[in-house]
């Protein structure tokens, strides 16, 4: 959760500003309707704010004395204001501002609430800026600096590949045309080759306003073009709306990839990562191990106590199963109480000690929900080695499992 500090003394823009925050689940915003009580909030809760919406003319601070206050305590910060005239446009220059809007433009109060949020997305962001001229990229990371990307440089396509190639946490490219060695259209169709457009946003800027280059950019898979002579404020709202279309496309993928109840992978997910597991461990000749865990007598919970409570059942078993395994570890709901998962490195002893442990915490937990206490058991069929497919580990464990279920349910039985 991040917190946000709105200074805002007109009664109308504040109750519209409310309503934009509640659409924002992960932003906690305290509001303030003079110099005075903004101060007694950094005061009182120190450090805390990570951005602030602000009016500059408050009826006890006529003269814009917000703005030092909030320099003072270097937090970032949009303006929304009914008066935006030369001396305001200078403030643009100062140190740590995001945008700046009118408030007699209704909309505009959407798209301060917009920018904020994405100001507090972007802590985690990191970007790549291309261009041979220092002076470009010193213009380029003080404005980026504002929204408060992380930022890395490269002054030519060359140097751009090399980093991306040991770096996988940047999400936008900003490259320039002409540069020496590598130009900005050699490091695009390179890229492209190897990141789709939704997994690394490219965006290319050059001076040249020939429209061959501009198309020419996109055709090859470039996201945006943006003019070098661009403002401040079309630089940060073309590239915060293209970093706003990855996260949409990241949102999508995870949803395709998970299970709606337990937010747990799904299938489909498992035997994507799971295919590359394999055959990297087949080439290797190293053992793998694929445990199938399925909630004993199941039916029984949810005759008993309600589909309802079946499901909170299913989701404390993802609950446990997560908290047990490592990071590593590929695990995803296969079918109604049942989980998959895939082991590396793992030993015979070490996968035995680990799934009793699991079934153990299983058989000793107890749900409370507010109508029912419940408590069950899991059986655990597991393979490992490495048989002729995923597809036949699984089946194996299944086997395993069944087995399992045979004997008496409430066990794990390992075949090798
Ligand atoms: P066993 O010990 O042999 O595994 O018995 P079981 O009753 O657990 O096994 P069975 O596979 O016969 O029953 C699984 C049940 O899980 C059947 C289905 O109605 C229920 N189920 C499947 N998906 C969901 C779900 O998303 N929520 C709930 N509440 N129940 C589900
Ligand atoms: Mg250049
Ligand atoms: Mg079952
Ligand atoms: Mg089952």
């Amino acid at each position: 959760m991040r917190n946000v500090l709105v200074v805002n003394d007109n009664q109308n823009v504040l109750s519209s500003l409310k309503q934009e925050f509640k659409k924002q689940d992960d932003i906690k915003p305290y509001f303030a309707k003079s110099h005075k009580e903004a101060n007694d909030l950094l005061n009182k809760h120190h450090d805390k704010f990570h951005a602030a919406l602000l009016d500059i003319y408050l009826n006890d601070a006529k003269n814009g004395e917000i703005i030092e206050l909030i320099n003072h305590h270097n937090i970032p910060y949009v303006i929304l204001t009914d008066m935006i005239d030369g001396k305001i446009q200078d403030t643009l220059l100062k140190k740590n501002i995001i945008n700046i809007f009118s408030t007699n433009d209704q909309t505009n109060i959407a798209c301060a609430v917009t920018d904020i949020s994405r100001t507090l997305k972007n802590y985690d962001t990191t970007i790549l800026i291309v261009d041979d001229s220092d002076i470009y990229r010193k213009i380029l990371k003080d404005s980026l600096k504002k929204i408060k990307l992380k930022i890395i440089e490269a002054c030519d396509g060359v140097e751009a590949l090399e980093i991306l190639e040991n770096n996988n946490k940047i999400s936008l490219v900003l490259t320039d045309y002409e540069m020496p060695n590598m130009d900005g259209i050699e490091l695009t169709f390179k890229l492209r080759k190897k990141y789709k457009k939704d997994q690394l946003g490219i965006i290319a800027l050059s001076v040249v306003e020939e429209q061959n280059v501009i198309s020419k950019f996109l055709r090859i898979g470039a996201n945006d073009f943006i003019n070098k002579r661009f403002t401040h404020n079309e630089l940060v709202t073309r590239i915060n709306a293209n970093l706003e279309l990855l996260d949409l496309f990241a949102q999508i993928k995870e949803m395709a990839n998970k299970d709606f109840l337990t937010g747990a992978y799904n299938r489909r997910f498992f035997f994507d990562n799971g295919n590359s597991i394999y055959s990297k461990n087949k080439r290797k000749n190293t053992p793998l191990t694929v445990a199938m865990i399925d909630i004993d007598k199941f039916k029984n919970i949810n005759d008993t106590y309600g589909h309802d409570t079946g499901d909170v059942a299913i989701k404390e078993a993802k609950r446990i199963l997560v908290d047990n395994l490592r990071d590593s570890d590929l695990m995803a709901r296969f079918g109604g109480e049942e989980f998959c998962v895939l082991l590396e490195d793992i030993t015979y002893e070490n996968t035995r000690l680990l799934f009793e442990k699991i079934r153990n915490k299983f058989q000793n937990n107890i749900i409370r929900t507010h109508k029912h206490v419940i408590t069950y058991t899991v059986s655990i069929g597991i393979y490992i080695g490495l048989s002729d497919s995923l597809e036949d580990m699984i089946r194996l464990s299944d086997e395993a499992l069944y087995e399992a279920k045979e004997n008496g349910r409430n066990r794990i039985i390992i075949s090798q």
